[in-house]
């Protein structure tokens, strides 16, 4: 078959001549980031995915899901904490939290910050990116040192059937929606979402980039709208990440929910205290701030 061959070839070339670059697919045809490499710190396949943990020159240490990557430690800050303090902070008090995915820790360090939230519950499909992460990313899989988290190895979809009424806030920091995570892109993993938060429940979701796929973004929104009350979409920097950019989308049970501005503000030495890098007050309100065009095409009936 013609198109297993090419699949194989590209998944072979991945690393070529001390680079390496992104597995070409349909999210982000003609395109492909590279890094330059040091060396290949690990390399397996677990049950659900191909893992490869990569040094390299100039991003540190990367964690690659499939070809595809999924944090560097010089920039995943800016994803970690836009992912967990911009749904936190729209809510006047996130209780108790459920991390869906995330399996580098990152988000759970994050979430963790916040001085409201009183239980962390995380459900992460691959055990095994759990513990290459404690091994290899320390900084991130810190998350999971802190006694506010529970971990469950276990299908995010399948773990949000059994859970009803119980969250203030979900975030969902899964991979690309090919492979394990497809799941958690479908309209019916919103509805799921909506049975398992508790009134004035805020959802938030890694939402794809209006560069990449500003259709797509669109689609997500229209399925997330079928369920929620009020729905945005957020962005933020990030070099590591295709185009450099990446959105979140997030809605909310309460119609009286303003995303735009933060419900919790923090003064310099708690921002310090908290280790925060990349989100403020500010930053909060700018990330929901669209080009005209992304604003026109997303309110396109
Ligand atoms: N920030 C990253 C990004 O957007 O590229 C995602 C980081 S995190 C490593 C993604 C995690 O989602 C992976 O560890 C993967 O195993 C997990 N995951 C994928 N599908 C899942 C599912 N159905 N249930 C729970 N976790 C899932």
């Amino acid at each position: 078959d013609y198109c297993e061959i090419e699949c194989v070839f590209i998944m072979v070339d991945q690393i070529l001549n001390g680079w390496f670059s992104e597995i070409q697919n349909e999210l982000w045809p003609g395109q492909a980031f590279s890094l330059k490499l040091s060396r290949v710190l690990h390399e397996e396949k677990s049950k659900y995915q191909d893992i490869k943990v990569l040094d390299t020159a100039t991003y540190g240490t990367c964690l690659v899901l499939d070809g595809i990557i999924q944090c560097t430690t010089r920039d995943e800050f800016s994803y970690q904490e836009m992912i967990s303090f911009l749904p936190l902070n729209s809510h006047p008090a996130p209780k108790k939290v459920l991390i869906v995915g995330g399996g580098d820790g990152g988000v759970a360090r994050e979430v963790s910050k916040h001085p409201l939230v009183e239980e962390i519950h995380q459900v992460e499909i691959d055990e095994r990116v759990v513990e290459l992460s404690k091994e290899f990313l320390p900084n991130m899989a810190c998350g999971f040192k802190n006694p506010k988290v529970k971990l469950t190895i276990g299908d995010g979809f399948k773990y949000m059937k059994e859970h009803t009424n119980e969250f203030d806030v979900i975030i969902t920091d899964s991979s690309d929606p090919v492979g394990p995570a497809e799941s958690l892109f479908q309209e019916s993993y919103y509805e799921l979402m909506k049975n398992a938060l508790r009134p004035g429940g805020i959802v938030c979701s890694q939402g794809g980039s209006f560069w990449l796929n500003c259709a797509y973004v669109k689609k997500t929104m229209d399925g997330c709208k079928k369920h929620f009350t009020k729905v945005s979409y957020a962005h933020t920097s990030i070099p590591s990440y295709p185009c450099g950019h990446i959105g979140f989308v997030i809605g909310c049970l309460d119609s009286n929910t303003n995303f735009k501005t933060s419900l919790h503000n923090y003064s310099e030495a708690e921002l310090e205290n908290m280790k925060l890098k990349y989100y403020t007050r500010n930053i909060h309100s700018a990330a929901f701030s669209l080009p005209r065009w992304v604003e026109l095409f997303l309110s396109n009936e």
